[in-house]
């Protein structure tokens, strides 16, 4: 593997564990396994846990297959209340959708983090890093409940969440408070989310802490989604879903699909990027953005900008954000791998907020990827009518991708099969989905209202919403945003 900004030459095991290139770009693999039609046909009779082995084992070369295996056995084994894992769910004659919604957090993050806790601790020994690896996360909701999940009692780890006080959902905080374990640590911020990711930056930035973590056994390391050990397990389920579609004879060998992919921070996307460079055969990526359309003004004109750019808090939320972490992994691709320009590109954007690419590469861009956004009453007059034509119940999130597909197919008139990334179980956003299908909210709260969306539409309330609101709460500390590094001192004290 290299680093999208430099020369430097890496295992895909340094690359896990270190998550971020030495200068500050990502890691990228160099050449990407080929898989032919006959192997991905000989998918289709396999389970989610074979599918996955077939695919990391040629995108991780120096892990044996017989660790991966049992890596992917402990990742989704349990906890997932489908045994397919990433079931595919027709909605109409061309239109399906690949619930990733099935593990613990009820969000497509568990997908990667079930994994990425094997993939690190394995990467650990095989560079011989014997401290305990101690992840710190700033979440705005769904990623630090799923980091917290994937971590929880694994032997060798230790992850800490910081949350915004004010600035998550009350299942999500919920979520978060009542985790178990004894490994696990979560915090509230007195700010908002940037507060958290700043602090937890200047952690990860500051040598005292890094001297005082090493005194005590630990070396900090990082879950989000700029590790490549985040990104690869996401691939599996592009080729899953292509195996599915063979399996059940809707589409025939070799026959091109289009993915449409609600868009945050570029990553999930780009995995079905990946699949496609490693032969599945892919017609159109939709990037699919709510009212924060950055990308979608990137992938018309060129142009990145968020110099003046407004930020919309919206009932999608996971999907709010400016700066794509993951966009630096396409755009070296579309410069033909040149880490110069992409370095250029990303010093462009923090000292100007602002970049262009030129013709080449946004020629690049539009041979592959489709692009739209919708706002807050589209997404949920798209809820509703999914629900009322298909009786097909989607999340705040999925259904910006859906309304996204839809306009895209009608003026592309393209006739290939589609297939919509779900990315969060409806029950994750009780009150706006049961607000989208019509129904009076009035002053009900999260727990109220998934009942009622239960009720209202003879769907499952999954048993992790259900049991929320008796599990105890077990972590309570607070912090002031400039004490971060002393509340977690303080927190691996009291353990
Ligand atoms: C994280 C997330 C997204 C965005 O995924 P990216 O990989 O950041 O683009 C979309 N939907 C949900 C529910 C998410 O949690």
């Amino acid at each position: 593997m290299r680093s999208t900004r430099g020369n430097e030459r890496v295992t895909c095991s340094q690359a896990i564990l270190r998550g971020l290139a030495p200068d500050g770009g990502l890691y990228v693999p160099e050449q990407f396994p080929e898989f032919t039609v006959e192997e991905i046909i000989g998918m289709s009779k396999m389970s989610y846990e074979e599918r996955a082995t077939e695919i990391l084992s040629r995108f991780l070369p120096d892990f044996a297959r017989e660790e991966l295996q049992e890596a992917i056995h402990g990742a989704y084994g349990t906890g997932f209340d489908d045994p397919r894992i990433a079931p595919l769910t027709p909605i109409d004659a061309n239109t399906f959708s690949l619930e990733l919604w099935h593990g613990p957090t009820l969000a497509f993050k568990d997908m990667a983090l079930q994994l990425l806790p094997y993939l690190l601790t394995m990467s650990a020994k095989k560079n011989g890093e014997n401290r305990e690896i101690f992840i710190l996360v700033a979440t705005s909701g769904d990623t630090g409940k799923a980091a917290l999940e994937g971590f929880l009692d694994v032997p060798g780890t230790r992850c800490a969440v910081f949350y915004p006080q004010d600035g998550v959902s009350q299942a999500q905080r919920l979520q978060m408070v009542t985790t178990g374990g004894e490994n696990t640590h979560v915090i509230a911020v007195r700010g908002n989310f940037d507060d958290a990711q700043s602090g937890v930056k200047k952690i990860f930035g500051s040598e005292t802490f890094a001297k005082e973590m090493d005194a005590q056994g630990r070396v900090l390391s990082s879950a989000n989604s700029i590790n490549f050990g985040r990104l690869v397990p996401q691939i599996v389920y592009y080729f899953s879903a292509y195996a599915d579609l063979l399996a059940n004879g809707s589409i025939e060998p070799g026959e091109e699909i289009n993915f449409s992919v609600p868009t945050g921070n570029f990553g999930d996307i780009l995995a079905a990027d990946y699949a496609r460079r490693a032969g599945l055969p892919v017609g159109r990526l939709i990037c699919a953005s709510n009212s924060n359309n950055v990308l979608t003004d990137f992938i018309n004109t060129g142009v990145y900008d968020i110099l003046n750019r407004p930020f919309y808090k919206t009932c999608a939320p996971s999907m709010d954000i400016l700066i794509s972490s993951n966009l630096e992994r396409l755009l070296f691709s579309l410069s033909g791998n040149d880490a110069e320009k992409t370095a250029e590109l990303m010093h462009l954007l923090s000292s100007e907020k602002r970049y262009e690419i030129d013709m080449t590469m946004r020629t690049r861009l539009n041979a592959l990827y489709a692009c739209g956004y919708v706002d807050e009453a589209r997404l949920k007059a798209e809820i509703g009518r999914q629900y009322r034509e298909n009786h097909y119940l989607m999340d705040t999130h999925t259904a910006v991708a859906s309304a996204v597909l839809n306009d895209y197919v009608h003026s592309s008139g393209d006739t290939r099969k589609n297939v919509i990334v779900s990315t969060a179980s409806p029950y994750k956003f009780g009150p706006a989905v049961l607000s989208a299908i019509g129904e009076d909210v009035g002053d009900m709260d999260d727990f109220a209202c998934c009942r009622k969306l239960s009720e209202v539409t003879g769907t499952r309330e999954p048993d992790q919403i259900k049991r929320l609101p008796e599990l105890p709460i077990r972590h309570t500390a607070v912090c002031e945003r400039d004490k971060m590094p002393q509340a977690l001192l303080d927190a691996l004290k009291a353990r």
